[in-house]
């Protein structure tokens, strides 16, 4: 007899023959986030995976906290292990789910039978197991349709399992699933968001983080570490790449018109984004852009940006409305570090009047006045690293 957590994944089941390869990278996922509370052992059977404590003394509490964080699960509840005989798994069931029983007024049980050597079907567990909950609990009555409890009782080739309630796990799929791509992180309140839901579509996450000092201070760069933090509860660990950008900045903007600074700065980042994407093996990069939210990110603006991309430019925020970010970094918990005051790279040069629709044309005959392959080379080469890992 043995509490363990039974995992249900999600989007995965439809995946056929890659299914076997999305279990394989979630159990790798889930085993190295469960890593500092201790060791567990996965098995799967029938689109369930099982994780069982190593240690008699693992918080489950605490690994069930973890487990709703991982992407790839749709669900998951915590249940016990029994023998499989049928008087053992009542008195177990009229035990492990006391608490809940007494609490309810209305219940059901729902029974799965995939050991078919067992000598009671699911619907005669169902009548059984509710017949004798009802005699042992006098409080509750049975209601199929909507019940405060519901009891499950599965019936597998290696014991008996017996659970309450399921709860939601985070969905998506599993990091690293759908490969690598370069997260643009800033100290604002998108770009921790993007990474967030592209982590969530299976994508491992490296970063790239712009810093201009003195420009920008140490907390600026500080600021974004904590964010990542965040971010790589869900994410797993993620390598930032912090970038001297001071240069490239000052050269923009003593040699480039003021009214298209931005657009071609961003181009800039672009670049050396792609050089670092390339380095760490990422198929694409993703930034916190959203349609109309600042001069640099209208149609035109951003197609100018798009034009020195060579890779998917993933940006999960685009039809978003700021108001439905928040929510997500309020969920996500990295609102309160985004509004921290400190000074971003963007904020430092930004024009007083940029061209909301500047053409490609213009930009690229700005962007002639100074030799800036070289100095986009350097930055990629003297990023420095940084490992975060929550
Ligand atoms: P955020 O809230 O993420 O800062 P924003 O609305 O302020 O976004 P911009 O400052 O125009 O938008 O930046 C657009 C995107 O460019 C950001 O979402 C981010 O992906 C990237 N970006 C901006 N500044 C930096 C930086 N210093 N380092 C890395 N990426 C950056
Ligand atoms: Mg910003």
């Amino acid at each position: 007899m043995k509490e363990v957590i039974l995992i249900k994944n999600g989007e995965l089941a439809l995946k056929g023959l890659n299914r076997r390869t999305f279990e394989d990278i979630l159990i790798k996922n889930m085993r190295h986030r469960l890593e500092k509370i201790g060791r567990f052992d996965f098995r799967t059977a029938q689109s369930t995976i099982v994780a069982i404590p190593a240690d008699d003394d693992a918080d489950l509490t605490q690994a069930a906290e973890i487990i709703r964080t991982v992407f790839g699960i749709a669900g998951f509840s915590r249940a016990l292990a029994v023998e499989k005989d049928f008087q053992t798994i009542l008195k177990q069931t009229e035990e492990y789910l006391r608490f809940d029983l007494m609490a309810a007024s209305t219940f059901k049980v729902e029974a799965k039978r995939s050991d078919k050597k067992f000598p009671l079907n699911s619907p005669e567990i169902c009548r059984e197991a509710g017949g004798y909950l009802l005699n042992k609990f006098p409080n509750l009555s049975v209601d199929v349709h909507n019940p405060d409890v519901t009891v499950n009782i599965e019936i597998r080739d290696d014991a008996a399992y017996i659970h309450g309630k399921q709860i939601k796990g985070a969905g998506g799929m599993p990091v690293g699933s759908a490969g690598k791509a370069c997260l643009l992180i800033s100290g604002g309140i998108d770009s921790p968001v993007s990474g967030y839901m592209m982590a969530k579509r299976g994508l491992e996450l490296t970063a790239v983080h712009f810093a201009s000092p003195p420009y920008t201070s140490e907390k600026a760069e500080q600021k974004v570490h904590r964010l990542l933090g965040k971010v790589s509860k869900y994410s797993g660990r993620i390598g930032l790449w912090v970038v001297p950008f001071t240069e490239i900045q000052e050269k923009i903007k003593d040699e480039c018109p003021e009214d298209i600074f931005t657009v071609i700065m961003r181009r800039m980042m672009m670049r050396t984004a792609q050089i670092i994407a390339a380095r760490e093996k990422a198929g694409a990069l993703i930034t916190g852009e959203s349609v109309g939210q600042v001069a640099s990110q209208t149609m035109p603006a951003i197609a100018c940006t798009e034009a020195v991309c060579n890779i998917p430019v993933f940006r999960p925020l685009i039809g978003m409305d700021k108001d439905e970010v928040i929510e997500i970094s309020r969920k996500i918990d990295t609102f309160d570090i985004s509004i921290l005051p400190y000074e971003d790279c963007c904020t430092v040069f930004t024009p007083k009047h940029p061209r909301t629709r500047p053409t490609l044309d213009y930009v690229e005959k700005a962007e002639e006045a100074f030799d800036w392959k070289p100095m986009v080379e350097v930055a990629a080469a003297e990023a420095r690293f940084v490992l975060i890992d929550n």
